[in-house]
């Protein structure tokens, strides 16, 4: 009787991120590991949900996405980004922007492809790769700004390249690449002939004179980026599982082929929902950005008064804490104590290094709470014994 899982599987494990939620709720503990906000999604996007289930959208949507979604997700890079995209050819809701980042790369990679990740990079990429049947190749972001080496990601390329992914704004690190390390990243992108993955999902979360540049926009790139996105950070419905994906026609069939048999298609009245908030006046981005601006500089403010190190980002909600001046030991342990015995989770930051020693040195925490809640957190980890 076979009792072996498949081998493809062997090489990860389960997320840490969702398993420190587990562990937070276990232990009561705040949970600053998973981002996901804790307060209420806007109420026009619950009522327009809960109107399309009254309006009967309980069935399956076109399977790479309602009209009227696509439609606004077109109508909103052309009011942002001046970008004009054909809904039929170039965009297929997903459900999520997890599922956008695997069926791409299963719809553009051939075993052994080699795909380019910069590291500390969101945990997905990593799995999303392996199970296409990619080579990962790693290119360093470096403590504090994040900056890489302009000569270690030129040698990355090479021959056998396909693509490479560039999350901007960044998850676990904040940053936020500027337009001159997008350009390279082009440059070497058309001199290798390699396509471009960018999951752009904190692209409205950005602070100070930071700004989101999407790849596509950039010349010579529209052809060759396939952009991943989502309506889970942007409107607060992380559960809602839709996003879409923006490919070149020459490669949205293949990407649509992939979602299609695994998982025909996202929630159809949430994909109705999409369609309304995708055409939310500009005043609602001002508004999370800055809401996300004042949430972080309380979380940073309570690191600062505990003695934890941190990094504070440029964009997303993540920060990322050097822990190991605090004599607490690995990240691992820094986060089981802060758990067991603080109160608060984290994330370890060896899950987001393909050598754990590398994330030793680093927690997660993530922001994206009620005021409330991280007063509380703030409250637990005053406890900490000062060093
Ligand atoms: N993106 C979020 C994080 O990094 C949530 C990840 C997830 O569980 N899908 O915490």
């Amino acid at each position: 009787m076979p009792v072996n899982p498949a081998a493809r599987v062997a090489p990860f494990t389960e997320s840490v991120i969702r398993e420190m939620t587990r562990l937070a709720l276990r232990h009561n503990a705040v949970n600053l590991a998973q981002g996901f906000p804790d307060f209420p999604a806007p109420d026009e996007l619950k009522e327009a949900a809960c109107r399309a289930i009254q309006d009967d959208i309980n069935q399956y949507a076109i399977t790479w996405g309602a009209p009227a979604l696509r439609q606004a997700i077109a109508a909103k890079y052309l009011r942002h980004y001046q970008v004009e995209l054909d809904p039929d050819a170039e965009i297929t809701v997903v459900c999520g922007s997890t599922e956008g980042m695997i069926a791409s790369l299963l719809g553009i990679a051939d075993p052994g492809a080699e795909i380019i990740i910069f590291e500390p990079w969101y945990e997905n990429y990593g799995p999303d790769a392996h199970l296409s049947g990619a080579v990962r190749r790693y290119v360093r972001l470096h403590p504090p700004d994040w900056s890489f080496d302009p000569e270690e990601l030129r040698r990355a390329f090479t021959p056998s390249t396909r693509a490479i992914i560039v999350n901007s704004p960044h998850n676990p690190t904040g940053k936020v690449f500027s337009l001159d390390e997008l350009s390279l990243i082009a440059a070497l992108c058309q001199e290798h002939d390699a396509l471009c993955l960018t999951d752009e999902i904190y692209e409205h979360i950005t602070y100070d004179d930071h700004r989101h540049h999407p790849m596509l926009t950039l010349p010579g790139m529209r052809e060759r980026t396939i952009l991943v996105n989502s309506m889970s950070k942007t409107y607060s419905v992380t559960g809602w599982r839709v996003g879409w994906v923006i490919a070149p026609p020459s490669l949205t069939p293949a990407i649509r082929k992939v979602h299609d048999f695994l998982t025909v298609g996202a929630a159809a009245p949430l994909q109705q929902a999409g369609a309304l908030a995708l055409a939310l006046p500009d005043e609602y981005y001002v508004q999370l950005a800055a809401g996300y601006h004042e949430r972080r500089e309380m979380l940073l403010s309570i690191l600062d008064e505990c003695n934890i190190p941190a990094l504070a980002p440029a964009g997303a909600y993540y920060i990322m804490c050097e822990t190991r001046g605090l004599g607490l030991g690995t990240d691992i342990e820094v986060c089981r104590y802060l758990i067991e015995e603080i109160g608060v989770a984290a994330v370890p930051g060896s899950s987001f290094f393909s050598r754990p020693a590398d994330g030793s040195p680093f927690i997660r925490f993530c922001f994206c709470k009620r005021y409330e809640t991280l007063k509380q957190a703030g409250a637990r980890l005053r406890r900490m014994p000062r060093r």
